[in-house]
């Protein structure tokens, strides 16, 4: 079930932002960086791709790489509801610019399955390492909200980073024939370098908003899944 709200929520989202003009191209791959954070849903989404893809093997060899990225240090959650609480909050930067390691010849090899914080991935500009992406803001925001909500569909299990989130569900038993080619140790120290995901307290809207991130929100809202509104299944009734 939970897995068929996120792919409903992925579909809203591509549907409202489908208009935007973006200069991304298959190929370009700048912004795929070692810096995505993901819920335990994505993860399983993706480790079923990898699954019944055949590439267990390749993909474990590239979760046995030494960690490189910074683990999360704050949920996006957590982050929102200290800043509507009024609370100091620093959600970390992401500052490591190292290429993801699922990237081959410049192609994301389990796109298909690629999570929300892939997805959201776009820019007007073509972007390099030292052009960075050009987003406009109601964007960037409605982009922080689905995350958010997808934060809220995933709450009690691991979120972080997707190099540490991947590992720490390789104990699900549909995913161990992966860990098998993993050291133990690892998987451990990548659990615990993830946190756990969080209801979601409330939005960071701007009041410039005119309109569009609260479209999208009802969008969301209104899908349906069987004969049930997504506001009513996210708010557990
Ligand atoms: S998972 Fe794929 S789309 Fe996401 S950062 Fe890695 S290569 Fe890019």
């Amino acid at each position: 079930m939970k897995g068929t709200i996120l792919h409903k929520i992925y579909a809203v989202f591509t549907e409202w932002s489908h208009h935007l003009p973006a200069a991304c191209s298959r190929g370009c791959s700048t912004c795929c960086t070692q810096n995505v954070t993901i819920t335990a849903l994505e993860g399983e989404d993706i480790l079923r791709f990898v699954t019944a893809e055949n590439l267990s093997s390749w993909f474990a060899a590239k979760l046995a790489l030494p960690p490189i990225h910074r683990p999360a240090t704050m949920t996006n959650n957590d982050f929102a509801g200290a800043c509507l609480e009024g609370r100091d909050a620093d959600p970390g930067h992401n500052d490591n610019t190292s290429p993801c390691p699922f990237l081959e010849d410049h192609s994301c090899r389990i796109y298909p399955a690629r999570p929300f914080g892939c997805r959201l991935f776009t820019s007007s500009k073509r972007c390099s390492s030292t052009q960075p992406a050009l987003v406009p803001d109601f964007y960037f925001e409605a982009a922080t909200a689905v995350t958010q909500l997808i934060e809220h569909l995933g709450q009690r299990e691991y979120w972080g980073n997707m190099l540490d989130v991947l590992p720490a569900l390789l104990d699900i038993s549909e995913f161990r024939e992966i860990g098998t080619h993993l050291e133990q140790a690892g998987i451990i120290k990548a659990r615990l370098r993830t946190l756990t995901a969080k209801p979601l307290p409330g939005f960071l809207l701007s009041e410039e908003d005119d309109g569009k991130v609260t479209q999208l929100l009802e969008s969301i809202f209104a899908a349906e899944i069987g004969e049930k509104r997504l506001e009513d299944i996210l708010n557990g009734k």
